[in-house]
């Protein structure tokens, strides 16, 4: 059933654009592609490289080259600091998002303009037609919980926020926004309120105010939707005492988010002994949030590559309520949505849209003739399917040729676009010698230990890893954070299995000859992942934007400070023994 939404949005005609656009992806590519080298042909980046006006795919790949953000620090810095010369771009940048960092440990400036604003409003655009398609949404609010940053100033003057900071504060974006019934129960009080942890309360209690209007439950990355129910478990009587007297909990002292709730809250008998009774009811909180939001239609947000370990929790807060992971993209811009909203997050794939930058792929191949050369970027129509790539950007707000630094699966095609899974960040976390383990590698050691402590019905509640190079040989340590307290039986046998679970050649190899040490589980206390998080947000990250960092090197000394002050227990594997 295909319709017209209530607030505007033809569905029917978004679809069909991007069908028309996919169709015929390769043209649409070098269309952007020309676009983009058009208006900023002016920019003294591209002037020094060469291109002489040049907007064809071949002139371009040979002129402009392959670029991590190191590369443009020099000129993204010049823009931050105020040199109002064309420098990245023909026209001036008013903003600089601030990427999360989370994973490097620094967070980094890359500029942002209107046109990128205008690819999310498409990508959101595009992947809400999918959606309503299969799960229509009725006229009501979303529970939301996003978190915005202080917006700041950089030296010169520009605005720099995270990404979704920058979208928040335009103008176009709560317009667009309506038009896709993706408006908040909460006030912007509470979004841009100064301590997440109020707001985080606050969201929740929005949401039970209208819980029978709310339509889905969104936040950026699963990670917050994880936090916000987790905190519901441990303040759901203080949040219905606030409901029956009409009174906002002192635990709340930001004065404009005081103000904004105290216009919001009545005294309510009746709603709070509901929720408490269901809150009363439910057994181990399975199912909590179609409980407490019975007209919720499915939970929306990030859930692939790094958010993926939340999914287990997440599955259970939502009981029978579908689950559904939201589009790929960064603070560089986006990349895909996902248009597939019935597959489960495990294996959601993003459709690339070939309007809003142009798209190169690495092949990652691991063959021998790649080991010494890197192959050759090949363009987005055509990858093949099966195959993984690291994904190269050139967007409409000045980066060209740029190293994401992710890598994706090809899946399939949507007509003559590629659909992606998301794999993993392309830099090896853990690495000694000859071993090579990603992220994701990690996450599936991580997850077969799970399933020993899943039996003593404990959950893994957050993880991160090191490699300590102190002894010699070198050995991975692994943080896990556990929900209960195993036997020590059952420890030791998680440390083996994560020792085991690592399957990569390189590394088994290693620790058969003992070039690499016995891998150490050191299991942390209740609450440590909240201190790193914490920690984060001090740095200036917004939990809407968190990951928790999976590998702590050198460069994040105080996260792994709050990682190994915190050791409980520890345990060595006896797997290669
Ligand atoms: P940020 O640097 O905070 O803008 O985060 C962007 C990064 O988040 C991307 O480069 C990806 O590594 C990750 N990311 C974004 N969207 C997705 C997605 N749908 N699935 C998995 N990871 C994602």
């Amino acid at each position: 059933m295909l319709e017209k939404t209530m607030e505007g949005i033809d569905t029917v005609k978004v679809i069909e654009e991007f069908e028309a656009l996919t169709k015929d992806a390769g043209r649409v590519q070098r269309e952007t592609l020309k676009k983009i080298l058009e208006e900023n042909g002016s920019a003294e980046y591209l002037l020094n490289l060469g291109l002489n006006g040049r907007t064809d795919p071949e002139g371009f790949k040979s002129c402009v080259p392959l670029v991590t953000h190191k590369d443009l620090e020099a000129y993204i810095h010049r823009i931050a600091d105020g040199d109002p010369s064309p420098i990245l771009t023909g026209k001036p940048i008013a903003d600089m998002s601030l990427s999360s960092g989370t994973t490097q440990g620094k967070r980094k400036f890359v500029p942002f303009n209107d046109e990128l604003m205008e690819n999310t409003l498409q990508i959101y655009r595009t992947s809400f037609a999918f959606r309503n398609r299969e799960f229509p949404l009725e006229r009501g609010k979303s529970l939301q919980f996003v978190y915005s940053s202080k917006p700041g100033k950089t030296k010169g003057g520009l605005g720099a926020g995270t990404a979704t900071t920058n979208l928040f504060r335009n103008s176009k974006y709560k317009s667009g926004m309506k038009a896709i019934q993706f408006q908040c129960c909460s006030p912007d009080e509470v979004i841009f309120g100064p301590d997440f942890q109020q707001s985080l309360y606050c969201h929740l209690l929005c949401g039970l105010l209208v819980r029978e209007e709310i339509q889905f439950v969104f936040s950026t990355f699963a990670h917050s939707l994880v936090l916000a129910f987790r905190t519901f478990e441990q303040v759901w009587e203080e949040l219905c005492n606030d409901i029956r007297d009409g009174e906002l909990s002192s635990r709340v002292t930001a004065p404009s988010v005081r103000m904004a709730m105290s216009k919001l809250l009545k005294p309510n008998p009746e709603l709070a002994d509901l929720i408490n009774k269901k809150c009363s009811g439910l057994s181990n909180w399975y199912g909590l949030i179609p409980e407490l939001f019975p007209n919720a239609k499915y939970i929306y947000g990030i859930m692939t590559g790094s958010m993926e370990p939340y999914l287990k929790k997440l599955r259970h807060y939502a009981g029978q309520l579908p689950l559904m992971s939201a589009d790929y993209g960064s603070s560089e811009g986006w990349i895909a949505a996902n248009v597939n909203p019935n597959l489960p997050p495990e294996l959601a794939t993003f459709a690339v849209l070939p309007n809003i930058g142009y798209f190169e792929f690495i092949p990652l191949k691991n063959d021998s003739e790649c080991m010494y050369m890197e192959p050759e970027p090949v363009g987005l129509t055509e990858v093949k399917i099966g195959e993984d790539y690291e994904i190269i950007v050139t967007n409409f707000a000045g980066l060209y040729r740029y190293r994401l630094g992710d890598v994706v699966r090809v899946m399939g095609f949507h007509n003559s676009t590629p659909e992606l899974k998301f794999v993993c960040r392309r830099n090896l976390i853990l690495s000694i010698n000859i071993d090579k383990n990603t992220e994701n590698d990690l996450q599936l050691s991580v997850e077969e230990a799970g399933k020993l402590l899943a039996e003593e019905k404990v959950e893994v509640v957050d993880f991160s890893s090191l490699v300590d190079v102190s002894t010699d040989p070198g050995h991975y340590v692994i943080f896990l954070e556990i929900s209960g307290e195993p036997s020590e039986e059952v420890l030791k046998e998680c440390c083996n299995c994560l020792d085991r679970s690592f399957v990569d050649a390189g590394y088994v190899s290693s620790r058969k000859v003992k070039a690499i040490g016995p891998l150490e589980l050191r299991v942390v206390r209740r609450g440590t992942f909240q201190k790193i998080l914490e920690h984060c947000l001090g740095l200036g990250t917004v939990v809407s934007q968190f990951k928790t960092p999976r590998c702590v090197g050198p460069m994040n000394s105080k996260v792994q400070q709050i990682l190994c002050n915190n050791v409980a227990k520890t345990y060595f594997s006896t797997a290669f023994e």
